[in-house]
C-alpha cells in the first residue's frame, strides 16, 4: 500500500497528511543535532530492570541539547504554507517559548521542557518536539534494536523513551507469531506478549476484543474489555511506515472513541 493509494481511498485524511508532510519538511530542513550511541554496557543493567534507555543516567543522552532545534522548527512553522489557524498557534508557542528560554531545563518523562512552560496549545508542542525528538533518536532506535535481548524486556511501555504504545502489529506465521508495540514518540517497535492487555493486569490467557474493520489494509482494533483501553493493530507486513504511522488510521481512533474505548498512549492529534 502507498501513501498516495492510502489518501484515495480515505480522503478525509488529506488535510492531516498535508500537516504532517509540512511539519516533516520543515523538520528535515531544521539542524537536529544527533545522539551519541551510548555504551550498552554501561546501561546493561537498567535494562534488565525496566529503565528506558532514556531516563537512564547510565546511558547519558542528553535531551536539553534539542531546545535551539524545537524553537527553530516552531520558526519555521510561524509562516505559510501551514494553514493560517497553525501558523498563528505557531507563532503564540514560539513567543511563550522566548518567555521561558532563560531557564532551560530537562524535565518530565525525558521530553525536553523548560520549567513551568505550560503552552496554551500543549499538543502542538508535543508535535513539535516529538518531530525533533525523532530525528535525533533514530540512530539510538536502530543500535537500540540491535542491541536489545527483546525476551528481556516484554514490558507494556517503550524501551527507548518509555512512553505508552500507540498501535501495535502482528507479525510472522503461526505458530510463531509475535506482537509488537509501536512506540508514536520515538518510532521504537518491540517485542510483547501475543495475548494479554498491555495497559492493565488482564495477563495470561486472557484475549482481546477484536473490531474488523473492512477493507482498511489489515488495520483493526484490538481492546480490553476489562480496562476499555484500545490498540490499533496492524495485521500484517511491508507497509509500516504507512500502517504504524498513527496519523494514518486516525479515522480508527474516531471510531474507538464512540465505542467508549480509551487511548492510553499521547495523540499527537489532540492539537
Ligand atoms: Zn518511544
Ligand atoms: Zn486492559
Amino acid at each position: 500500500m502507498t501513501r498516495d493509494g492510502w489518501l484515495a481511498a480515505h480522503p478525509y485524511l488529506q488535510p492531516v497528511a498535508d500537516v504532517h508532510a509540512l511539519v516533516e519538511a520543515a523538520a528535515a530542513e531544521a539542524f537536529v543535532p544527533v545522539a551519541p550511541i551510548p555504551n550498552w554496557e554501561d546501561y546493561a543493567d537498567d535494562f534488565r530492570a525496566g529503565v528506558p534507555l532514556l531516563h537512564s543516567s547510565n546511558a547519558a543522552i542528553d535531551l536539553g541539547r534539542l531546545e535551539d532545534a524545537v524553537l527553530s522548527l516552531i520558526q519555521k512553522l510561524t509562516s505559510p504554507p501551514l494553514p493560517r489557524t497553525l501558523a498563528e498557534q505557531c507563532q503564540i508557542l514560539e513567543a511563550e517559548l522566548r518567555g521561558v528560554r532563560a531557564a532551560p531545563s530537562v524535565a518530565e518523562a525525558g521530553v525536553p521542557t523548560w520549567d513551568s512552560f505550560s503552552p496554551t496549545n500543549p499538543g502542538l508542542f508535543r508535535y513539535v518536539v516529538w518531530a525533533v525528538l525523532v530525528r535525533f533518536l533514530s540512530p539510538v532506535v536502530s543500535a537500540f534494536d540491535g542491541w536489545r535481548n527483546e525476551e528481556h524486556w516484554l514490558r507494556n511501555y517503550c524501551p527507548t523513551c518509555g512512553e505508552a504504545p500507540a498501535m501495535a502489529q502482528l507479525v510472522g506465521k503461526d505458530p510463531g507469531r509475535l506482537r509488537k508495540l509501536s512506540c508514536g514518540r520515538c518510532k521504537t517497535r518491540w517485542r510483547y506478549r501475543r495475548t494479554g492487555c498491555p495497559f492493565c493486569d488482564a495477563q495470561d490467557e486472557h484475549r482481546l476484543a477484536v473490531v474488523a474493520i473492512e477493507g482498511e489494509g489489515g488495520l483493526r482494533i484490538d481492546y480490553c474489555e476489562t480496562c476499555r483501553g484500545y490498540l490499533k493493530t496492524y495485521d500484517g507486513e511491508g507497509s509500516e511506515s504507512l500502517m504504524l504511522a498513527d496519523w494514518t488510521s486516525i479515522h480508527l481512533d474516531l471510531i474507538a472513541r464512540n465505542r467508549g474505548l480509551k487511548r492510553l498512549a499521547a495523540s499527537l492529534y489532540d492539537l
